[in-house]
C-alpha cells in the first residue's frame, strides 16, 4: 500500500525525527564525544529544534547496553494501558532504589517490585509480568537472545503470561534492533481513519502488521524506519488523531478519508 510510505514522509515532514524508544537517560551510555553521538547530532541535523525540546530523551539510537535494553523491556510491559508519563516514574524509582538489571527484579520480591512501580497502574499485574520476562531474559545473555532465529525468540516470547503481540514486538524492535513492525491502538485508530474501507478486512494484529511490513517490503533500513514511524504514529495520536480528532486542523485533513468526511460537513 503506497500510502503507507507517503504518511511516514507525511508524518515525519511534520513532526521531525522522534528518535525512539523513549529512554530515560537514566542509563544513558553515550557522551558527546562518542560516536555514535556524533552520528546521531548528523541524523537530526535540520531537526535542531525538535531535538533540543525533547533532550535527553529520544536518542534514537541502539542501546548500547544492558542497562538500556532493561529499561526498554521493562518499559515494555510497564507501557501497557498506561500514559509514558507514568511508566517514566515507575522506571525512576526502579533506578532510584537500584534495580537496573532484569537479573534484580527478578531476584527482587513482587510485593516490593509491585511498589516500585505502582505509578504505572494495575502494579500486581505488572509485577508478576515483570518478574516472569526478567527470569525469561537472565537466563539468557542479553546481548546474544537477539540472534536467535526470529520467529523462535518471538513465539518464546509470545508464550510468556502477559506479554501480547505490541509488547513482544516493541521488545524485539527496541532492544533487539530486529525489523518488526509494532502495531498499538494508535496505529488501528489512526490508519482506520486515514485509509478508511481499504481497512476493513483487516481483522487482527497480524493484518494490520503485514500492510506496514509489506509496504517497506524492500526497504534496506527497515529497523530505523519502523523504530522512527511508530514514534510518529503516536506523536500523531497525541497532537490530532486523538479520541476526538482535530480534523479541522491536521495537515492530513485532506488526504484522509475521515478527514474529508469531516470536511464536507462543514461546506
Ligand atoms: S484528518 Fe482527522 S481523522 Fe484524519 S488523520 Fe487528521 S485528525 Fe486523524
Amino acid at each position: 500500500m503506497k500510502q503507507i510510505i507517503s504518511i511516514y514522509k507525511e508524518f515525519f515532514t511534520a513532526y521531525g525525527l522522534q528518535g525512539w524508544w523513549p529512554l530515560s537517560g537514566l542509563n544513558k551510555s553515550v557522551g558527546k564525544n562518542d560516536r555514535d553521538w556524533q552520528n546521531y547530532i548528523k541524523v537530526i541535523k535540520g531537526h535542531a529544534s525538535d531535538f533540543k525540546k525533547n533532550w535527553p530523551r529520544h536518542l534514537g539510537i541502539a542501546p548500547k547496553n544492558s542497562k538500556e535494553k532493561f529499561e526498554i523491556i521493562t518499559g515494555a510491559i510497564l507501557t501497557q494501558n498506561t500514559s509514558w508519563n507514568n511508566v517514566e516514574r515507575a522506571l525512576y524509582n526502579l533506578n532510584k532504589h537500584k534495580i537496573n538489571t532484569l537479573s534484580e527484579i527478578k531476584n527482587l520480591d513482587k510485593e516490593t517490585l509491585a511498589l516500585l512501580i505502582k505509578s504505572a497502574g494495575y502494579h500486581n499485574q505488572k509485577a508478576e509480568r515483570l518478574k516472569l520476562i526478567a527470569a525469561y531474559f537472565s537466563e539468557r545473555d542479553l546481548d546474544k537472545i537477539f540472534n536467535k532465529p526470529f520467529y523462535e525468540l518471538r513465539k518464546e516470547l509470545l508464550s510468556l503470561k502477559g506479554i501480547g503481540p505490541e509488547t513482544a514486538d516493541s521488545i524485539l524492535l527496541y532492544a533487539g534492533e530486529l525489523s518488526i513492525f509494532v502495531i498499538d491502538s494508535y496505529t488501528k485508530r489512526i490508519f482506520s481513519r486515514i485509509l478508511g474501507k481499504k481497512t476493513e478486512k483487516l481483522k487482527d494484529y497480524d493484518d494490520w502488521q503485514k500492510i506496514f511490513m509489506d509496504a517497506f517490503f524492500e526497504e534496506e533500513n527497515k529497523v530505523n524506519i519502523f523504530k522512527e514511524y511508530h514514534g510518529l504514529i503516536v506523536r500523531h495520536g497525541k497532537e490530532f488523531c486523538r479520541t476526538n480528532p482535530l480534523c479541522k486542523d491536521c495537515f492530513l485533513k485532506f488526504y484522509c478519508f475521515c478527514g474529508r468526511i469531516e470536511a464536507d460537513l462543514r461546506e
